[in-house]
């Protein structure tokens, strides 16, 4: 039997459900195909009977699920013979436009709120070669200011108002199912410009449209108390949160994120910094997944609505984490302030008095 050609990514897989040609340049780093995680322990302690998968999107190549948009995108804009992209973000939408544009070989620009973005996503923007403009501003007003240079010199805007990155944010959904053999009953996702919320529920859909019943969950969006536009009812101005992937205070798909949150009967809520944390570091300790602070929000959520039971007992849910736990050390190291850490002599004898003593308890 002759070896299968290698999976080169999402657009690869599923190029009969994505708007690209059969001699479209595909820019790819292998985006996609994320493990899907069924919580043990977590579960076991809520004393609930729910099965609760966390989609671990902080595997992809740089780190966001970011990349299954920016593969679409940038594949899109250098067929259409951009030579440049360019975005406002919070730190992972710069990392993913950064590589992408790099394996594509055209440049990107990158606004991001100077002093607000965790240090990963900087180390990653400034290793693939983006110009980053630091502005004296949130992500709010990075995205007016690159909608507004985009009608003025030759960039493509990738930020996920670009419709090519939802149409590869929805290939999510796809591996959601077929993984599972089933929609879940929720799906919980953190919300910032509620991009990805809408690119899961367009995927959910196009299963659903295509025969297969019930292939769409009810959809939950959580956003940071310090910057929850879906629960205030309007536009916040100076959204302040530890999760700074979702300081967003004017989320960019308003309008559909009402929308589907009404067709999927699902809602929106906040969470306290301190409860996105606690449910960040639940997750490593008990299941050694290591999220960033931002995806954590799902998880927390989602937990918080079983134990009050707004999610009710024998439902499957579905949380994204939507970044990886490396790309902010800072917020990470901070929380651990007692971490089981000491410092030794490098002896024999001390190394295993330490042990035995911390086995003795
Ligand atoms: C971009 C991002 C979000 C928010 O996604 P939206 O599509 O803006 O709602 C959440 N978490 C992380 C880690 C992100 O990078």
């Amino acid at each position: 039997m002759p070896f299968r050609s290698r999976y080169t990514g999402l657009i690869d897989k599923y190029r009969d459900h994505l708007p690209v040609h059969d001699d479209t340049r595909i820019i790819s780093l292998g985006e996609g195909n994320t493990p899907l995680i069924r919580l043990h322990n977590v579960s076991d302690s809520i004393g609930k009977d729910v099965d609760i998968y966390v989609k671990y999107e902080g595997l992809n190549p740089t780190g966001s699920f970011k990349d299954r948009g920016m593969t679409m995108a940038v594949t899109k804009a250098v067929e259409d013979g951009s030579k440049a992209i360019i975005c406002a973000s919070t730190g992972n939408t710069s990392a993913a436009a950064a590589a992408y544009a790099a394996r594509a070989g055209i440049t990107a620009y990158v606004l991001i709120p100077e002093g607000k973005i965790a240090m990963g996503k900087m180390a990653q923007a400034m290793m693939y070669g983006a110009t980053i403009l630091q502005i004296k501003g949130n992500f709010d007003l990075g995205m007016d200011l690159v909608k507004q240079v985009a009608k003025e010199a030759p960039v493509t805007i990738v930020n996920s108002i670009n419709p090519f990155r939802i149409q590869g944010q929805k290939t999510a959904a796809f591996e959601i199912l077929e993984e599972l053999g089933f929609a879940p009953d929720f799906h919980c996702l953190p919300v910032g410009n509620a991009g990805n919320i809408t690119a899961h529920w367009m995927g959910y859909s196009e299963y659903h449209k295509s025969g297969i019943v019930n292939a769409r969950p009810k959809m939950i969006g959580y956003q940071a108390s310090g910057a929850a536009p879906f629960m205030r009812g309007e536009m916040v101005d100076n959204p302040e949160t530890v999760a700074t992937a979702i300081r967003i205070g004017h989320p960019q798909s308003w309008d559909k994120a009402w929308a589907l949150q009404k067709e999927s009967h699902g809602w929106f809520d906040e969470l306290a910094d301190e409860d996105i944390l606690a449910a960040q570091k639940l997750l490593a300790l008990s299941e050694g997944v290591f999220c960033e602070p931002a995806s954590a929000a799902s998880l927390g959520g989602a937990i918080r609505d079983v134990k009050n039971g707004k999610i009710p007992e024998g439902s499957k849910i579905v949380c994204t984490l939507t970044g990886n736990g490396l790309k902010d050390p800072d917020t990470a190291i901070d929380q651990c302030a007692n971490a089981k850490m000491t410092t030794i002599d490098a002896t024999l004898d001390e190394v295993k008095r330490t042990i035995l003593d911390s086995m003795a308890g």
